[in-house]
């Protein structure tokens, strides 16, 4: 039977890197029905909805989504798509492995980076609660609450002693946010207590993003609220080549959608220079969460064999290839 797979193209760069992501899966030659919907600025301008029902009830079919980057609209405008998305399906867990990759050039060559970031995904700044109490005066609620702080934090310990890894840090700003911060680093101690195995520390969020680039190889696994995880992901991509290359997942207890860590670029939207390996490799966990593992193995390794070639990489990667001519060395790398 052929996998049911929800893609969401997505805005921006998005339609050209799912279209790229989408060849190397079929090059693989697993079985996959693509069930495609338009999620993007146009269709929610539209319609007049942030989240359209066809696009959830495609997800409540196959209760697997890949998906492109989707605008929103900055200070004004409609509310977050992609925050909707997560919080619609309960995909709590935002999880984004970032590692160097052989051939990829960065400032931080020399170090070897391997972490895997675990971001809450459904609460704390972004619950959208916003209100103007006078003209000029607003205020931003950062909700966090106990069932979502150990929930994530459950997730994390538990990948972390599956895979046998040894260390977890706790990002927070608990110093300052003492009752909010503090109930989501209460409920991650509570679950380190459980796994006495694993290394577990906390840091400041200030002060971990010095540390993430001064010594990036001392972190293993990273816990963080939604608003920390979010921006350390991004200070993350940056130490292993950009946001072009780190993937992620966001997992809930009965789906999970698959997506880069990146947005929909509009700097390079439609030109052919979108570097697609985030969303290929993106590709690669949604392979294993299917447990097509050997088809998810040689996907991986072909991405890293045109990394180690340097001959098709897209402008990000420090080469002068296309979208299209990526993709076509990805494939052509299969075995
Ligand atoms: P962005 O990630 O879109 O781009 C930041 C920078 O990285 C740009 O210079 C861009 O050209 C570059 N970049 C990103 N992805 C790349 C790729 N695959 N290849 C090469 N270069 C790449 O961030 P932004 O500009 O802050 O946001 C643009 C829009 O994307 C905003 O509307 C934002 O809300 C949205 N966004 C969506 C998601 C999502 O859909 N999950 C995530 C983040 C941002």
């Amino acid at each position: 039977m052929p996998h049911q797979i929800t893609l969401i193209p997505g805005d921006g760069i998005g339609p050209e890197v799912a279209a790229a992501a989408r060849r190397a899966v079929d090059a693989t030659g697993v079985r996959i029905d693509w069930e495609t919907v338009e999620l993007n600025a146009d269709v929610i301008l539209k319609t007049g909805q942030s989240l359209p029902e066809y696009v959830i009830d495609s997800l409540e079919r196959t209760r697997v989504g890949l998906k492109g980057p989707v605008t929103t609209p900055v200070a004004g405008g409609f509310a977050s798509v992609n925050v909707a998305l997560r919080k619609r399906l309960d995909l709590f867990a935002n999880v984004r492995p970032v590692h160097s990759l052989p051939g990829v050039h960065t400032r931080f060559e020399d170090v070897k980076i391997d972490m895997v970031i675990f971001r809450e995904n459904t609460e704390d700044l972004y619950s959208g609660l916003e209100h103007e109490v006078v003209k000029d005066v607003v205020t931003s609620l950062k909700v966090i609450t106990r069932t979502a702080s150990i929930r994530i934090a459950e997730y994390a310990f538990h990948f972390t002693h599956t895979v046998g890894r040894k260390k977890v840090t706790a990002i927070h700003k608990a110093n300052i946010m003492k009752l909010a911060d503090g109930l989501f680093l209460r409920c991650c101690r509570e679950v380190a207590s459980r796994y006495p195995e694993i290394e577990y520390r906390e840091l400041i969020v200030d002060n971990a993003s010095m540390q993430l680039v001064m010594r990036p190889e001392t972190f293993d696994v990273l816990l963080l609220p939604n608003l920390y995880g979010d921006i350390v992901s991004d200070l993350a991509a940056g130490l292993v080549g950009g946001l072009g290359i780190v993937p992620g997942a966001n997992m809930g207890e009965h789906h999970a959608v698959f997506e880069a860590v990146h947005g929909s670029a509009p700097d390079i939207a439609g030109k052919g220079l979108a570097n697609p390996t985030a969303m290929m490799l993106s590709s690669v966990l949604m392979l294993i969460h299917l447990k097509e593992t050997d088809a998810a193995r040689r996907l991986q390794t072909a991405v890293e064999k045109v990394y180690a070639g340097r001959t098709d990489l897209t402008p990000e990667g420090g080469g002068t290839a296309s979208t299209t001519q990526f993709t076509d060395g990805v494939i052509a790398a299969l075995n």
